[in-house]
């Protein structure tokens, strides 16, 4: 896998992420499959908010492309529980909003 591969906004292809950035496949988001990022660029944050999922209660906030606007996921603010800590400050970046590039 190439690291310098691109995660792109799919609506405007505005780059919002790197492959080397990419720690997880394996998360569920309103649309679907979801992927871990631990840093994101060209985004604008929604409101803060709680949000309560599977593995417990987070303090989230939206994240949204700072070209379109498009709604892309979230970033984890704080979690409550000991074992989520490591996702804190992380982006969870729905599979369905972006597009990859080479
Ligand atoms: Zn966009």
């Amino acid at each position: 896998m190439d690291p310098r591969a691109t995660y792109s906004c799919r609506n405007c292809q505005t780059p919002i992420a790197y492959r080397a950035e990419l720690l997880s496949k394996s998360y569920m988001a309103k649309t679907g499959q979801a992927f871990l990022f631990s840093h994101a660029r060209n985004i604008v944050f929604g409101q803060k908010q709680e949000r309560n999922m599977i593995t417990g209660v987070y303090t989230i906030a939206g994240i949204f492309c700072s070209n379109c606007g498009e709604e892309l996921g979230w970033k984890y603010l704080q979690a409550s529980e000991a074992r989520q800590k490591f996702k804190e400050g992380k982006f969870i970046i729905e599979r369905s909003k972006i597009s990859k590039q080479y």
